[in-house]
């Protein structure tokens, strides 16, 4: 058993050190991780400038750029001939809960992993009194000892959080909907030029089955993912929509209006 693990916090955070080290007694630890800290850095992957990696020991290697570089690099490159069988991320120093996890650098490296079809798992910390990332270390060590007893599908994508507090249980959920309050500050710099900080204190909707419920309720969150994006349910109510698209002259004249692609 060989698990990768990775993190957007970077190589030193303390997340991923007790992560790699509670998994150690468990299978072969290859950590690859951002060579600093790489938070909300999305599923950004780096196309215009070469990357590098740096055996900072043995088995730890330093990446400068982003966590989906990570993971690239360690299934395409290092890990090629014997390739994980898991993909960790984490322990994030903060949640990613519902909408949060499309800005998530951690929850991303879970997504590049399915997308190479190796199972992935994104373990988030809630930062708050009574927080301890050792405790969650031993909890996600617990799970991922299940979940390779169980036999670890492919297409395994889950999204945990931990709470500050000591859990209450664990509880699979849905990802939840954050109304959120999101403000931009504008300030000036000493010219005398506008600057902007992205702020604002999230605000999240009441209801039942969800990651923010749970978490907030005193739970461990499993919710578990999938890449496909697709609104089937959109698919199916766009009757109205589709004859007025039908209407539009797609096919005519195709040549005379066609504009270089991007
Ligand atoms: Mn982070």
């Amino acid at each position: 058993m060989r698990i990768l693990v990775t993190n957007d916090d970077g190589i030193f955070a303390e997340g991923l050190k007790l992560l790699a080290a509670a998994l150690e007694p468990i299978a072969d630890v290859v950590v690859v991780a951002p060579d600093r800290e790489q938070s909300a850095s999305s599923h950004s992957l780096t196309l215009n400038h070469p990357l590098r990696m740096k055996r900072v020991r043995e088995h730890w290697y330093a990446v400068d750029g982003t966590p989906t570089d990570c993971v690239n690099l360690a299934v395409q490159g290092l890990l090629k001939e014997c390739p994980p069988d898991l993909v960790v991320s984490g322990i994030n120093y903060g949640l990613n809960l519902g909408g949060d996890v499309t800005y998530s650098g951690t929850v991303s490296a879970a997504f590049e992993a399915s997308m190479h079809h190796f199972p992935g798992i994104a373990f988030s910390q809630e930062i708050g009194e009574g927080a301890s990332f050792s405790a969650s270390a031993e909890l996600a060590h617990d799970m991922v000892r299940v979940l390779i007893q169980g036999g670890l599908p492919k297409d395994l994508l889950l999204n945990v959080n931990f709470p500050a507090a000591r859990p209450n249980g664990i509880e699979w959920t849905r990802l939840g909907k954050r109304t959120y309050r999101q403000t931009v500050v504008e300030k000036l710099d000493p010219k005398g030029r506008k600057y902007y900080w992205i702020a604002g204190t999230p605000e999240w909707e009441e209801e039942s089955g969800t990651d923010y419920q749970a978490l907030t309720s005193g739970f461990v969150t499993v919710t578990p993912l999938h890449l496909d994006l697709t609104d089937y349910a959109g698919l199916e109510r766009s009757d109205k929509l589709r004859l007025q698209f039908d209407r539009l002259n797609v096919s005519h004249d195709a040549s005379q209006s066609a504009e270089p692609s991007a």
